[in-house]
């Protein structure tokens, strides 16, 4: 019988999930990509939830990111709701990558933490690792998804990542911490932002700015 490498991996008891490698970097880059999402433009439209799922053919139950709607708040003309954004926040020191037996989770050179597929066994130790919740077994291809920064459907071929082309608001801002003159540095430098769950020492890097008032209804 023929056995795959997922079979072999995961399943009998003879069968023990051992380490192979940890990945950390293909190899040098001076680039670090990171996102800005300011709460305060965000509009709730979910336009950047649908683009995402075209964009990398994600199945219709499934999704890379989240607008998280809370609300209503106020009363009469001042109700409205507040948005937030849910997706991998590429930690720098990643949980996902650490946990993971089989080196299938990775930093790129250009800080983005991506997968090797072709070695995920589906165990879903980095779905249980991630503070951010963020991770999904994608059942078209039995490997663990989740956001990229459309790493290859987009950014190899010099484009941005489909939720910040798509967004009415310009309320998503990419680019590279590395380049000073970059608009995501300026913005950082400009305005009040804030990174979920710093306390955990991972190094997010999803900036927030936070939200005055959100979508009115
Ligand atoms: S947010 Fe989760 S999936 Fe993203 S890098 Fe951090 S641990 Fe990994
Ligand atoms: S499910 Fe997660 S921890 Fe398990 S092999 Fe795939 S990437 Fe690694
Ligand atoms: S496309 Fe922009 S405005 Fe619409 S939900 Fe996404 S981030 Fe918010």
């Amino acid at each position: 019988m023929k056995v795959t490498r997922r079979q072999f991996l995961i399943g009998g008891t003879a069968c023990t999930i051992i380490p192979v490698l940890n990945v950390t970097a293909e190899d040098e880059s001076s680039r670090n990509f990171a996102m800005v999402y300011d709460q305060s433009k965000c509009i709730g439209c979910e336009r950047c939830e649908q683009a995402c799922r075209e964009t990398n053919d994600i199945p219709a139950s499934y999704s890379r990111l989240e607008i998280i709607r809370t609300g209503p708040f106020g009363e009469g003309e001042d109700r409205h709701y507040r948005f937030d954004r849910s997706s991998c926040v590429h930690c720098e020191t990643a949980p996902c990558i650490s946990v993971c037996p089989t080196g299938a989770p990775y930093r790129d050179k250009d800080g983005i933490v991506a997968i090797h597929q072709e070695r995920c066994v589906g165990c879903k130790y980095c779905v249980a690792a991630c503070p951010s919740k963020v991770r999904h077994l994608n059942p078209v291809t039995k490997v663990i998804d989740k956001c990229d920064f459309c790493r290859t459907s987009k950014l190899a071929k010099g484009e941005l990542p489909a939720c910040v082309e798509v967004c009415p608001t310009k309320a998503l801002v990419f680019g590279d911490l590395n380049d000073h003159n970059s608009e995501i540095v300026q913005l950082l430098r400009h305005k009040q932002t804030f990174r979920d769950k710093m306390y955990l020492g991972t190094r997010p890097k999803l900036y927030k700015i936070p939200h005055g008032r959100g979508e009115v209804i």
